[in-house]
């Protein structure tokens, strides 16, 4: 079987001319699945023809326009012809656009609004930067490549650079304030480590929050330090866009680094950081494991395991409860039989149960002295409706890092690009791209709040 696909234009005047697109043989027996429709290359094919054809008509009743001169207001006359190659996301199509000139002062009009030196569509342009700030480089250019009858962007060095263009664009982006004023705002700061590409230097410092309404508006952003992004700037850009007003109430969370206390006073956040409780979660959550996996194999570990399961779950009720200075009794308890766990086969390795509890135990009580001054009592909080922490369950580093930047021991990368990146990857995140899928926060005030999150 076989068919014609045709264009036909059609206006205020009717039907006009109509141009042949491709031809479509299909066979009609459908005794085999894969017969069923067009295939992906077809379908490639057809859209590829679709646009060329689509391209060439707009082209032409482009030509036939004659601007007014925007210098004198004067009639333009075409003065010649350019071709501009233009990559799109339905393929490499050359349009032949008219240069006009002005037949009173002599002036030269494009007769476009195009940015200088434009070779791709902004759709295409914002596909790649989609793509690339959730999947690699690499994987990206295969996608595309697979899906689209994209000709332009297949090599993933030409997808990284034009990624980071759109994310360096990013930087001048103006917040528009909701119409909804925030009584309250939580800003949450913590820091990660992704690894650097650069020649004697192993860590690049990447800074991430965001910022939560009660209501359950929220924006996230991020920044490589000494990448060029300044957080503080990222930092009230956010809180405008969520409704920050003279009368707002901010809380501020961060992970317990000092530079991140003095990154968010220096942003205007003059409310006193808690500790987030996500990052004490964790540490406790880890104990506890390292607790739960411990062996019973005799009376008196299984009597030690009990002691040291008991009190772990203690400390947790402890911290949660403003009580972080009770936490030391539980930690002693639990180095007081620690001991009945020695001398197990692999004692020597790192990798020895009790090894790892003393490690863990060790951890979590150097934490807890140097924070001591950032605690609250979560739970008094908590019942009030208040936050305790961010309400990004996985935690904001992970979310909008680790996820992407940090998932392979491979990937290395550059301060730059990898600052640049992350603007993209926020912008998603927030809405503000304008590629439309894969949002996933509303900047603005939800005007029917959902049950308040803590925890
Ligand atoms: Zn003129």
């Amino acid at each position: 079987m076989a068919w014609m696909l045709r264009l036909v234009k059609t206006g205020a005047e009717g039907e006009g001319a109509c141009t042949d697109v491709m031809e479509i043989d299909r066979p009609d027996d459908l005794g085999d699945i894969a017969n069923l429709g067009l295939t992906l290359a077809e379908a490639k094919r057809l859209l590829a023809g679709v646009q060329q054809k689509i391209v060439a008509v707009q082209a032409k009743e482009h030509a036939v326009r004659r601007p007014d001169c925007p210098h004198c207001g004067g009639v333009c006359r075409v003065k010649d012809y350019r071709d501009h190659a233009v990559a799109t996301l339905f393929g490499q199509v050359t349009v032949r656009l008219p240069r006009f000139r002005c037949a009173a002062c002599g002036g030269i009009e494009a007769g476009v609004g195009w940015p200088p030196y434009c070779r791709s569509t902004p759709e295409l342009d914002r596909l790649q930067a989609h793509l690339c700030a959730v999947m690699t480089y690499r994987t990206a250019a295969d996608l595309l490549e697979q899906l689209f009858p994209v000709e332009a962007g297949k090599h993933h060095e030409t997808l990284r650079r034009h990624t980071l263009k759109v994310g360096e664009a990013l930087g001048d982006y103006v917040a528009t304030r909701p119409e909804t004023a925030a009584s309250t705002i939580a800003v949450t700061l913590d820091s990660t480590f992704i690894r650097s590409c650069a020649d004697g230097e192993r860590h690049l410092e990447v800074r991430v929050g965001n910022v939560e309404t009660q209501s359950g508006g929220r924006q996230v952003f991020g920044a490589v330090a000494k990448a060029g992004t300044d957080i503080r700037v990222l930092i009230c850009r956010n809180l405008d866009a969520v409704g920050r007003t003279e009368g707002t109430a901010l809380t501020a969370f961060t992970d317990g680094c000092s530079g991140l206390r003095r990154i968010l006073a220096d942003a205007g956040v003059i409310a006193r950081p808690m500790l987030d409780w996500f990052h004490i979660a964790m540490r406790l959550q880890h104990l506890k494991q390292i607790a739960s996996a411990l062996p019973a194999d005799d009376p008196p570990r299984a009597e030690a395991k009990a002691v040291i399961v008991e009190e772990a779950e203690r400390l947790h009720w402890r911290i949660w409860n403003g009580k972080a200075r009770d936490a030391q009794t539980s930690i002693d308890r639990i180095r007081a039989v620690v001991h009945h766990f020695q001398g197990e086969p692999e004692g020597q390795t790192s990798n020895a149960p009790s090894r790892k509890l003393w490690t863990a135990l060790h951890a979590l009580d150097g934490y807890l002295a140097s924070q001591s001054a950032w605690l609250v009592d979560y739970a008094e909080r908590h019942r009030a409706g208040l936050r305790v922490g961010t309400a990004i369950t996985e935690g904001t580093a992970n979310f909008l890092v680790n996820r992407r930047m940090n998932k392979s021991q491979q990937m290395r990368w550059s301060r730059r690009g990898a600052d640049l990146l992350l603007q993209v990857r926020c912008a998603i995140y927030n809405g503000t791209l304008g590629s439309g899928f894969g949002q996933k926060f509303q900047p603005a005030n939800d005007p029917y709040p959902t049950m308040a999150t803590a925890a």
